[in-house]
This record gives C-alpha cells, structure tokens and sequence, in this order.
C-alpha cells in the first residue's frame, strides 16, 4: 500500500512534525489554507472517517485533545479555531489516511463548505 501519510508516519518523507506520541503525530500542512493549519494523523492506517470502528472512538477522541493542545500552543484558543475532517470523495477527502485539519489565525468563512 502507497499511502503518503504512513510513509511520514515511517519518517520515509519528511515533515514539519508538530506533535508525536505513541499513536498520534501531527505536522505543518504541505499547502496551508491559514496561517496555522495543521494535520493530525494516527499512526496506525485507517483509510477514512467512514471506516472507524467502535474501538476506535477513544483514538478519534485522543486526536482532538492533541488538535485542542496544539490550538493552545499556537495561541489560537482565545480567538478560535476550526477542527474539519474531510470524508470521501465528495466530502474533499484526497489522502486516504484519516486525518483532522487544525485550521486557524484568520477569520474562516461561515460557510462549513
Ligand atoms: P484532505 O483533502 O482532507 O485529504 O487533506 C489532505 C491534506 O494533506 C491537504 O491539505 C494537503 O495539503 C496535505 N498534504 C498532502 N501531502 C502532504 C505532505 N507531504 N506534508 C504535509 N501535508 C500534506
Ligand atoms: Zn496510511
């Protein structure tokens, strides 16, 4: 499998790594869409949102916590943030490695797509 994201997780391709533990890393957004954007990526593949499973309700929720930290650590936690999750193909989803987008230091539209 040729999976861009794993092949960071395996430090195969470099990235502006932000954050890691022993099942999360995130890092700075190849094409930032905001003066923060972050990715936040499991170590582990799973391909989408649509493919979680129950047993993974706990890592979903350990990935916001690290996309809350990070919010903090960038100094976005007063003046707000976005946290989006892109499923399929319709839903903007082009990495097929579930992943979350920190978004923030600017105003972001109203619109939610
Ligand atoms: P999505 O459209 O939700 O699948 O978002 C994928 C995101 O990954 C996009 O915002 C890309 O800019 C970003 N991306 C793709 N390749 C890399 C990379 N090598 N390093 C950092 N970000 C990347
Ligand atoms: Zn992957």
């Amino acid at each position: 499998m040729d999976c861009i994201f794993c092949r960071i997780v395996e430090g195969k391709i470099p990235s502006d790594t932000v954050y890691r533990d022993e099942e999360i890393i995130a890092f700075r957004d190849i094409n930032p869409q905001a003066p923060v954007h972050i990715v936040i990526i499991p170590r582990k593949h799973i391909a989408a949102l649509s493919h979680l499973s129950e047993s993974d309700s706990a890592l979903v929720g350990r990935m916001v916590a690290v996309a809350n930290k990070l919010a903090e650590d960038e100094g976005l936690s007063e003046k707000g943030y976005r946290v989006v999750i892109n499923c399929g193909k319709e839903g903007g989803q082009l990495v097929p490695h579930l992943h979350l987008h920190l978004v923030g230091g600017r105003q972001l539209s109203d619109q939610v797509g």
